[in-house]
């Protein structure tokens, strides 16, 4: 049991960090309410166990004051249709007198918004008084936004050093994100594989360091293969390709070597003569792929070669998607794959995907519900397999 789960908040007003950054359309309407959605449990448990709810979120980007486009009270009908029932009211700033007083005057069993953090520069700073303002409206500090977890702002970190030990914890949605991901990285069941995709290998480098010390396979598709097949001296045509990266793509072939580790390479591709769904394409092994032709898909042969290893596997890791996915043409790959995992979770592997694209391309497969754990985090969980302790958590943990 959690210490969320454990605590009692009778007459305790719990000052609850969630993700509220939910997309809106020129109305205002709320397009995608996943975010808001996920954190109805949490604000569910404090109120049945008799305590009042403050929620505190970011939304957008505005630049430091006050913007109608960005203002969080625009939410406020969609989160009483999901807490039906419930008294849901709104301070029109997130500290000063209006926030004070509602804070003082909430009774159990009541939800207060607060006004987007990010209207004050100081949240996004990380600055101290601002963070013991927040703090001082509320008896608990329940952080339930792990989307964030990897910034060190005001609402995020700064404000937890306010609370005891006690009085300061993870909401069900980052428990549930921590757990999951502490699952994969530290106490995986072996043979444990991880499979990275997407554009670049810059963006990835710091991952696939720390998981040759973790995983036994690591699976590479997508653009970032390219770069590696061309420090491996083979032809790749117009593929993407960083050439700034290509020691360091060595470098990382050869400590995978070291470290016995199972490093796979897409062996063919879906090549295409430009960048468009209506590409003229063939399939071609990984060592001859012409000038005037880029590899934007994984071809049939590394999708067998990939399954079978995937298949073999107790715990998967996945980010990033195999090819193209956005366009049906370059689509089969990252399909299998997705397919691929779910194949493997029902009999008995346990698998994560995480981070924006693969997160799309799951749902876009409907196989999100057959795979062990989807998180919500992007930034923040590729920072987590990267091996770095996000602010957010330590905050709540030391
Ligand atoms: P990332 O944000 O780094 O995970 O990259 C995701 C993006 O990589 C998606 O928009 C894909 O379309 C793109 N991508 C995947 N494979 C390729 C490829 N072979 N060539 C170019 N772009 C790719």
């Amino acid at each position: 049991m959690s210490k969320f789960s454990e605590h009692n908040f009778k007459n305790e007003k719990a000052l609850v960090r969630v993700d509220f950054n939910v997309p809106l359309d020129e109305n205002y309407n709320i397009t995608d309410d996943t975010r808001m959605r996920a954190a109805i449990p949490t604000i569910k448990k404090i109120l049945d166990d008799g305590g009042s709810v403050i929620l505190m979120s970011h939304f957008g980007r505005p630049k430091g004051g006050p913007e109608e486009k960005f203002s969080l009270k625009h939410l406020l009908p969609h989160l009483k249709e999901l807490l039906p029932g419930v008294t849901v009211l709104f301070s029109n700033d997130c500290i000063g007198p209006e926030a004070e007083q509602k804070a003082k005057d909430l009774k159990p069993g009541e939800v207060l918004l607060l006004e987007n953090l990010r209207f004050h520069k100081e949240e996004e700073k990380g600055n101290e008084e601002f963070a013991k303002k927040l703090a001082s409206l509320g008896d608990v500090y329940v952080n339930d936004a792990f989307g964030t977890a990897h910034r060190a702002h005001a609402s995020t970190a700064v404000m937890a050093q306010f609370f005891l030990e006690d009085k300061r914890m993870f909401g069900l949605l980052m428990n549930a994100e921590v757990s999951n991901a502490e699952k994969v990285l530290n106490s995986s069941e072996k043979p444990f594989t991880a499979i990275l995709g997407g554009a670049k290998v810059s963006d990835k480098i710091e991952i696939i360091e720390n998981l040759l010390k973790k995983a036994n396979n690591i699976i590479i598709g997508g653009g970032m293969a390219y770069t590696f097949l061309k420090a491996q001296g083979k032809e790749i045509g117009n593929s993407l390709c960083e050439e700034d990266k290509l020691d360091l793509a060595n470098d990382i072939l050869s400590k995978a070597k070291q470290q016995n580790v199972q490093f796979l390479l897409p062996v063919d591709s879906v090549v295409a003569d430009k960048f468009s769904e209506d590409a003229d394409t063939k399939i071609v092994n990984n060592d001859q792929i012409e000038k005037g032709w880029m590899g934007l898909d994984i071809g049939p042969e590394s999708i067998k070669i990939f399954t079978k290893t995937i298949m073999e596997s107790k715990t998967i890791l996945w980010n990033g998607p195999m090819g193209v996915f956005e366009m049906k043409k370059f689509q089969a790959g990252t399909k299998a794959i997705a397919e691929a995992i779910a194949k493997a979770t029902e009999n008995g592997a346990y698998s994560l995907v995480g981070g924006g694209d693969s997160v799309a391309a799951i749902n876009e497969f409907n196989l999100a519900d057959k795979v062990s754990y989807v998180s919500t985090g992007g930034g923040a969980l590729l920072e987590y397999f990267e091996g770095k302790e996000l602010p957010g958590i330590k905050a709540i943990n030391s």
